[in-house]
């Protein structure tokens, strides 16, 4: 499909973004879809309850977990795990259209779901990760989805998804937002110009 943003590519690229709740990967990655057309963002599928900011097909397509479970045993998710008690997963089918059609794909799933792809797909892994904890409390709060009890349990497990953030191709600090986003438009141009014969998949 010869498309002139994608250089010499034939398929799209899968980006693989992992960061804590609140450090700003909806943020990052709004940016980057409204800067370069051949970048779209997954849409996972998940239990959890719509939030009232949320659209059905936007942020996510929301079903029931029964629903959710018949789509495991058939096959239809890259991955999926479980975040927060809620089930997330990625359509297989949806990123292989994207790819074909020319786009680069976002994936923004947890460090579970990253780990089940590292190695298993040829994809770039992206661990963003907050400045410190005291500012991802700050911008939890700010996003006013949580209750506090909540936000205490985002918290913790936002320390140990950062012990994972060394397993990744790259790590992008979102301290100034700019800054990260300099860094994160950077490894895309760069990614597209790779010559992709690196990774060893299993
Ligand atoms: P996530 O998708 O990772 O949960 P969001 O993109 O929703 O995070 O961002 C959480 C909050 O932090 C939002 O209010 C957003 O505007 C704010 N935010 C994002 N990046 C930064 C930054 N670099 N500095 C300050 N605030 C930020
Ligand atoms: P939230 O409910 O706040 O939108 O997302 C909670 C967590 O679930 C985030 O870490 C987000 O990246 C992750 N997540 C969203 N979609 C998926 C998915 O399809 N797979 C996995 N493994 N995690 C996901």
């Amino acid at each position: 499909m010869g498309q002139k943003l994608l250089g010499s590519l034939k398929n799209g690229i899968v980006f693989v973004l992992s960061a804590p709740a609140g450090t700003g990967k909806t943020t990052l990655v709004r940016m980057l879809t409204e800067e370069f057309p051949s970048v779209v963002e997954s849409i996972s599928y998940t239990t959890r309850k719509m939030r009232p900011n949320e659209i059905e097909g936007r942020d996510y397509h929301f079903i029931g977990r029964s629903e959710f479970e018949k789509r495991v045993r058939q096959g239809d998710f890259l991955e999926h795990a479980e975040v927060f008690g809620e089930l997330y997963g990625t359509s297989k089918s949806a990123v292989e259209f994207q790819q074909q059609a020319g786009k680069h794909v976002v994936l923004v799933i947890d460090t579970q779901g990253a780990m089940q792809l590292m190695g298993r797909m040829d994809g770039v892994f992206i661990f963003l990760s907050p400045p410190d904890i005291q500012e991802l409390k700050r911008r939890l709060s700010k996003r006013k989805s949580e209750s506090p009890d909540k936000i205490e349990e985002r918290l913790s497990w936002a320390k140990k998804e950062m012990e994972t953030s060394d397993r990744y191709d790259y790590q992008i600090i979102n301290d100034d937002l700019e800054t990260a986003y300099a860094i994160l438009r950077a490894v895309l141009i760069a990614e597209e110009h790779r010559t992709r014969q690196r990774k060893k998949l299993i």
